[in-house]
C-alpha cells in the first residue's frame, strides 16, 4: 500500500522536498502538498512589486501546473491544525490522515508586540503585500502629490531593497512630480547599530553610505516603541512623522504551530533533529523558516533563506524515501552561497563569508537567479516524470552525495 505524505506549504521547502520524495520513490507514496494560495511565488523578488517594475504574476507559478505533471496532488486551502498524536491534519473543509508529515509554512511578520504596529504598518511577506505597497505609494507620490513621510521598520536585507525600489519608484515620477507636488523623506530605522545585521561590515558600511548619499535618513540603534495614526515613537523618546510605515522589523514562525505541542526553541521555531525531524516524532519533519535545527553542537546559526529552505526540503524528501526502505536517515549539513541584494536598479551587494563586492550586475545577477529558479519549476515535473529509474541526480549531486541504488 502507498504511504500517504503530506506537506503544508508549496515554498522553497515544501516544493524542494514534494519533487525529491516523489523522484526518489515513486508509486511508493502519495504525496498531497496543501497551500493556501494557489501559486509558489520567488519571494526574493517581492521588492520590485512593490516599485512597480515587475507584476506579482511575473514571479509566480500556479502550484497546480507543477504538481499535476509529476503525479503529487495539491489542495488549495489553509492547514489550521495538526494533530501529531493520531497523525492528522485539519483545513477548514477536511481532514487528512498520513503516515509521514512535512511542515514548510514559512514564517510571518513579527511586531514584537509595539502598540499599534500591526493594525497601523505594512507587512512585506508576500506579493501580496507588495502589490498594496505600490498601489499606496503610487497613490501618495504621484496622484495626491502629498508630503509623504515613508519610515521603513527594519534594516536588514527586505528594508534595504525595498528602500532602492522606493528611491526607483520616486526618479521615475520626476517628470510628473512637478512644484506643485510634494516631497518624499524616506527614514530607515534599524535596531542595531549598522544596516544589514549578518553581513560584512564593509557590506554594512556600503549599503549606510549609498542609502544616506540618495538622500535616505538612517536611524540605527534604536527601536520603534509605539506607532501611531500620523507618527511613531524610538526607544529614545523622539516622535517621527509617519505617513506610510513599512514593516520588515522582524518574523516569527507560522501561527499553525502555536498549539502544536512538540519541543520549540525560544523563539517558537519547532525544534527538528539533523534529519530534520521531530526529537520526538521521527514522522514529523520541519524544513525552511519554520524550522530550527539542532546539531549535536547545538542549534545551527542558520539564516532564514530560500537556498537553506530548498536543501532541507530535498533532504527530509530523502529521508523519508531512506526510512520507507529501512535505510539510515541522512545528516543534513549545511552549505553557504553568496548572498545578492539589490539597492534599487542601479547597484546591489554580493557578499560571500568574508568578501564583498557592489555593482549594478549584482541586480542582473538576481535576476537570473529568479528567472532560472522559476524555470526549473517548471521543468522539475517533467524530469521527476523521465527520472524515476535515476531519481533525484541533480539534488544528489547539489548534496555531494552517491545514488542510494
Ligand atoms: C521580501 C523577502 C525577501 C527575501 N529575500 C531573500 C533573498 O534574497 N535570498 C534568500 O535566500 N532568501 C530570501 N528571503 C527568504 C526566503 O524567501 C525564505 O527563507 C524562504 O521562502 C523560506 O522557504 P519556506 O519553504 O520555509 O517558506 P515559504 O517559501 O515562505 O513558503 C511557505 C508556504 O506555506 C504556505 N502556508 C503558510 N501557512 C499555511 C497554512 N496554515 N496552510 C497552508 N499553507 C500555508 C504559504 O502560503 C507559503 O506558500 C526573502 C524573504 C522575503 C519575505
Amino acid at each position: 500500500m502507498s504511504t500517504a505524505v503530506v506537506i503544508v506549504g508549496g515554498g522553497f521547502g515544501g516544493l524542494e522536498a514534494a519533487f525529491t520524495l516523489k523522484s526518489l520513490a515513486g508509486d511508493a507514496v502519495t504525496i498531497t502538498l496543501i497551500d493556501r494560495d494557489g501559486f509558489h511565488s520567488f519571494l526574493p523578488s517581492i521588492h520590485e512589486i512593490s516599485s512597480g517594475k515587475i507584476t506579482s504574476r511575473s514571479i509566480q507559478i500556479p502550484l497546480e501546473t507543477m504538481l499535476a505533471p509529476a503525479g503529487i496532488g495539491f489542495v488549495r486551502d489553509s492547514v489550521r491544525s495538526i494533530d501529531h498524536t493520531n497523525r492528522r491534519v485539519a483545513t477548514a473543509a477536511q481532514a487528512l490522515d498520513y503516515d509521514y508529515l512535512v511542515l514548510a509554512a514559512g514564517a510571518e511578520n513579527h511586531f514584537f508586540g509595539v502598540p499599534g504596529a500591526e493594525e497601523l504598518s505594512f507587512r512585506f511577506r508576500t506579493p501580496d503585500d507588495a502589490e498594496r505597497i505600490h498601489a499606496h505609494l503610487v497613490r501618495l507620490v504621484e496622484e495626491e502629490r502629498r508630503d509623504v513621510h515613508l519610515v521603513l521598520a527594519g534594516g536588514g536585507t527586505e528594508g534595504v531593497e525595498i528602500a532602492g525600489e522606493v528611491l526607483d519608484l520616486i526618479r521615475d515620477s520626476r517628470s510628473e512630480y512637478g512644484p506643485a507636488g510634494g516631497a518624499v523623506a524616506i527614514t530607515l530605522v534599524e535596531a542595531q547599530q549598522q544596516l544589514l545585521p549578518g553581513f560584512p561590515l564593509e557590506a554594512r558600511a556600503f549599503a549606510e553610505n549609498y542609502l544616506r548619499e540618495q538622500g535616505v535618513t538612517i536611524i540605527a540603534g534604536q527601536r520603534i516603541t509605539e506607532v501611531r495614526k500620523d507618527s511613531l515613537v524610538l526607544s529614545s523618546g523622539t516622535e517621527l512623522p509617519q505617513s506610510m510605515l513599512i514593516w520588515t522589523g522582524g518574523i516569527k514562525p507560522s501561527r499553525l504551530i502555536d498549539d502544536l505541542l512538540l519541543p520549540k526553541d525560544p523563539g517558537g521555531w519547532l525544534v527538528v533533529n539533523d534529519r530534520l525531524h521531530a526529537p520526538v516524532d521521527d514522522h514529523l519533519y520541519a524544513i525552511g523558516d519554520i524550522a530550527a535545527i539542532q546539531g549535536p553542537g547545538g542549534p545551527l546559526p542558520l539564516q532564514r533563506l530560500a537556498y537553506h529552505a530548498q536543501d532541507q526540503g530535498a533532504v527530509a524528501g530523502i529521508n523519508i524515501s531512506y526510512a520507507l526502505r529501512g535505510k539510515s536517515l541522512m545528516l543534513y549539513a549545511p552549505r553557504y552561497k553568496p548572498r545578492l541584494v539589490s539597492i534599487g536598479r542601479e547597484t546591489g551587494i554580493y557578499s560571500r563569508e568574508d568578501a564583498f563586492k557592489a555593482g549594478a550586475w549584482v541586480v542582473a545577477m538576481k535576476k537570473a537567479v529568479e528567472r532560472k529558479h522559476l524555470m526549473s519549476c517548471l521543468s522539475r515535473p517533467l524530469f521527476s516524470n523521465i527520472s524515476r529509474k535515476v531519481p533525484g541526480i541533480d539534488m544528489l549531486k547539489r548534496l555531494g552525495l552517491k545514488l542510494p541504488f
